[in-house]
């Protein structure tokens, strides 16, 4: 095909830009295309094009096409080989491209370039007519003569390969079936030689100049081979292997032959990558293992799958910063003004961190225990550790652990995996870019565990000063000094965290907030952080605290600001509609639009809500702000979501109020109980784990022994509470486990009231620890559950006596509205919990008396 006689090519063609190899006539070249016009000529002429034609394009050599398309383009080589594009192949590693396989056809000339965009295209005039060179050369002697010794020594060099190699010998019969004037071109490609040879050739259009030329190029081949030769003599088989394992290669891509230029402008991207690597600050050891993997590159051909592993791997390697880090500036004053800007309360976590922070500077090294901020969502955790990364001038990478569950999350999958990767850790360090960053481990409360080992196992070894100096990921298999990061956890609660781990971690209690300190968080982050958001502004809209307190209570319940943060992006969502929807009213003052849109208003809002319109309606004028009162609350966000249910559901006796402590904060619970007639049978639900099962039975227990003494009977008057009667108690909110000893006091309470048929305080709630002698021992997470008590509007709270020191942490204005009884004894407990006490009361004596 590559000589084929009477080759005509249309006279406009497009024109592709190439600088990395040179096409001649008759041989076929791989290229790849990843410059906006190329591509451009792929897409809209090569994969469009349905008839022959449109597949001929112009290949121009040693131009290479801008990486921009706004750039101008080059002045283009004057001579160019018409060229049919046999293959595309598209691909999107590492960046879209196309690799492109034409076959040379003949020379043209560029007479005039017709556009330039979105590809060239130009006028061409064809050069080499073939049919021609038959004739020409017979009426020449001088090139018949030239032809004949090109054609010897073409022979001479074929015959030196090893002819038992299939390619050699169809070379072999193509050199006497082709017309010789196709030869040069054809011998040019295959042999060795360099880009420029191979442009000077395309450039001499004379066939007589071509000839001339390539004889010596044949020549030096020759020349070449035999020296080989000599110099393998004593090694036979050897020798015809060396001597024909080059030619071969390209032999047996006849007449796919220029990979030569492929692999030299593989090489280029290869030499450049040793380069780097060389000039990399990387360690010895991982210097090291690049060379070594390098020296596979070069030897590997490219359509290997592990040659691109291994090529993303040395860019991996070049990428990470070995050395690469930020310069610490860190001015402990800056940084206290620093965080209290970013965070209002939060006093405690606060004093540690700047703590922290001052040992680094006076120590200048991170040996130190792992901060780990521990507490319910939304108090800022995240926000703290970004902010000491601010104070440190550090970057920020935050690894979100939650669910992780495979240790190769962590530590990488080794290489001989396909689709390998680094883990997280190393992964987070390319994306900052430096060897310092602030990481923030979050949630590490919630790491699974699976058949694919234990990622806090690998954990252990990041986190561990003595020795992640020496951090082996499985995927760089060489290690990387971690000692410079600084690691900063986060977690919901400390139960779930391995000990292991937890030992390597200094606990950093984060509590809820109280109703006062998420009012001023809102005025001072979240409402400002929220305008900006929304492009409003304070004189668009104003909230005051009432309202505030209003979302606080009836539209959230939670420890941290994270759902009021959501509900004050709710409201400003809907002002910045009205405030864009009077933007557009006053710029489009239509008033049949207008009315109807108020009569829309009208009908589909009730009175009250009306208010938020007509105030949006005034907002026309932008310096009247938007109020945002409680009836547009409650347009806004609908009708509130939490009421004060506390007074309602103590109406019925056998109803306590019990404070719980979860991951996401304190809760209050009620604790509910009812008796029937039965076998003295005890039912729990709700959920309840094997500890709050036992405080049940512990709680019965003790009634049942102190039945006398505060005359409780069952329901046919027995001081035996059991007898005949069965027991039910209920724990709210079936569908969370509880656990956990801190309800005993509430059980017994709530039995207490329905044996004695007396109504709970409907203001009380209590936690601690019972025991079988009616003592009430201590339990964990006082300020937690206080502030749920607090949030929830009660006013007095049982706690057991030894937790009195709890309270300190709380803060002032939550205590002055509470009032704290400490028990140490179920009797102060019950005296407590209802009105007027529980004692024996005289009235209980008579009936005594009676029986
Ligand atoms: P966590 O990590 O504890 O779940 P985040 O750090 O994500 O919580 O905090 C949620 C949002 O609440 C953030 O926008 C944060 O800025 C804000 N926030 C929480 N606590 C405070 C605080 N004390 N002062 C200012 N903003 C806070």
């Amino acid at each position: 095909m590559a000589a084929g006689s009477a080759i005509q090519i249309p006279s406009r063609l497009p024109l592709l830009l190439t600088h990395e190899g040179v096409l001649l006539p008759g041989s076929t070249m791989r290229t790849s295309v990843d410059s906006p016009r190329n591509m451009q000529l792929v897409r809209s002429r090569l994969l469009k094009g349905t008839s022959l034609r449109s597949t001929i394009i112009g290949v121009i050599p040693n131009t290479s096409d801008p990486t921009s398309d706004c750039d101008d383009l080059p002045s283009l080589h004057r001579i160019g080989t018409a060229a049919l594009a046999v293959q595309v192949v598209g691909s999107n590693w590492p960046k879209p491209h196309y690799t492109l396989l034409v076959t040379g056809l003949c020379r043209f000339q560029i007479l005039q370039l017709l556009k330039e965009k979105p590809y060239p295209v130009a006028e061409v005039e064809q050069l080499d007519r073939l049919e021609q060179f038959t004739n020409q050369h017979k009426s020449e002697e001088q090139l018949g003569e030239l032809s004949e010794q090109f054609y010897k020594y073409a022979v001479q060099l074929v015959e030196m390969l090893d002819m038992s190699v299939p390619a050699v010998a169809k070379l072999r019969r193509l050199l006497d079936n082709l017309p010789r004037e196709a030869l040069p071109d054809i011998l040019t490609s295959i042999i060795r030689t360099s880009n420029q040879e191979k442009l000077q050739i395309l450039d001499a259009v004379r066939l007589e100049e071509r000839f001339k030329m390539t004889i010596p190029l044949l020549v030096r081949q020759i020349e070449g081979l035999k020296l080989l030769q000599k110099t393998r003599k004593p090694k036979q088989d050897d020798d015809k292997r060396v001597v024909t394992i080059r030619p071969n290669r390209r032999i047996n891509h006849i007449p796919s032959t220029t990979e030569d230029e492929e692999e030299e402008a593989d090489n280029d991207d290869v030499v450049m990558l040793e380069k780097k690597i060389r000039t990399s600050s990387m360690s010895e050891q991982a210097l090291k293992v690049c060379l070594k993997e390098i020296k596979r590159l070069k030897k590997m051909p490219q359509s290997m799958p592990e040659y691109a592993l291994t090529r993303n791997y040395l860019e991996l390697m070049v990428e990470l910063p070995w050395n690469k880090s930020t310069k610490d500036r860190l001015e402990i004053r800056a940084a206290r003004i620093l965080l209290d800007n970013d965070h209002y309360a939060m006093e405690k976590l606060k004093k540690r961190v700047l703590e922290y922070l001052a040992v680094r500077q006076l120590k200048n090294n991170l040996k130190g225990p792992i901060l780990c901020f521990v507490g319910p969502p939304g108090v800022g955790k995240t926000s703290v550790g970004r902010s000491i990364a601010k104070t440190l001038g550090r970057e920020f990478h935050r690894i979100a652990l939650g669910g992780v569950c495979d240790q190769s999350d962590i530590r990488g999958h080794r290489r001989t995996y396909v689709g390998s990767m680094p883990g997280r850790i190393i992964n987070g360090l390319k994306t900052v870019g430096v060897n310092n960053p602030v990481f923030l481990l979050d949630e590490v409360d919630k790491l699974g565990k699976s058949l694919q080992g234990d990622p806090a196992a690998a954990l252990l070894e990041v986190l561990d000063p003595e020795q992640n100096h020496g951090f082996t990921d499985h995927y760089l298999n060489v290690a990387f000094d971690l000692s410079q990061v600084l690691f900063i956890a986060t977690a919901n609660t400390t139960a779930t965290i391995p000990p292991a781990l937890l030992d390597r971690m200094e606990i950093i209690q984060v509590p809820g907030y109280t109703q006062e300190e998420k009012i001023e968080i809102a005025h001072r982050h979240l409402i400002p952080k929220q305008l900006e958001q929304h492009g409003l502004t304070p004189q668009q809209i104003q909230i005051p605290q009432v309202t505030t307190l209003d979302i606080i209570t009836r539209y959230t319940r939670e420890a941290g600001v994270r759902s009021l943060d959501r509900k004050l992006g709710a409201i400003c969502r809907a002002v910045a509609v009205k405030v864009a929807e009077g933007q557009h009213k006053e710029t489009k003052p239509d008033r049949a639009e207008v009315d109807e849109e108020d009569c829309k208003e009208h009908v589909t809002e009730d009175a009250k809500t009306e208010s938020i319109s007509d105030t949006a309606d005034l907002a026309l004028p932008p310096e009247m702000p938007i109020l945002i009162d409680f009836h547009a609350l409650k347009d806004i966000l609908g009708p509130p979501m939490y009421e004060m249910e506390v007074s309602e559901r103590l109406s019925q006796p056998g109803v306590a109020i019990g404070l719980a402590w979860t991951p996401l904060g304190g809760e209050i619970m009620f604790v509910e109980a009812s008796r029937m007639d039965g076998e003295g049978q005890l039912t729990l639900t709700g959920q309840l784990g094997d500890v709050m099962k036992e405080s049940a039975h512990l709680a019965i227990s003790w009634l049942r022994s102190n039945a006398k003494r505060y005359q409780l009977t069952n329901a046919s008057g027995s001081f035996d509470l059991l007898d005949n009667t069965d027991i039910h108690l209920h724990f709210p909110a079936g569908a969370v486990t509880k656990d956990g000893p801190s309800a005993g006091v509430t059980i017994v309470t709530c039995l207490a009231s329905l044996f004695s048929g007396r109504l709970v305080c409907s203001d009380v709630a209590m936690t601690g620890e019972i025991t079988l002698r009616g003592l009430v021992l201590p339990v964990g997470g006082i300020k937690d559950k206080v502030l749920a008590a607090h949030r929830a509007g009660l006013k007095r709270i049982i706690i057991p006596r030894r937790n009195e020191k709890d309270l300190e942490e709380i803060a002032v204005n939550v205590r002055q509205d509470l009032t704290f009884v400490m028990a140490s004894c179920l009797d102060e407990v019950l005296n407590a919990a209802f009105d007027g006490g529980f004692a024996v009361k005289p009235r209980v004596e008579r009936l005594n008396s009676k029986l």
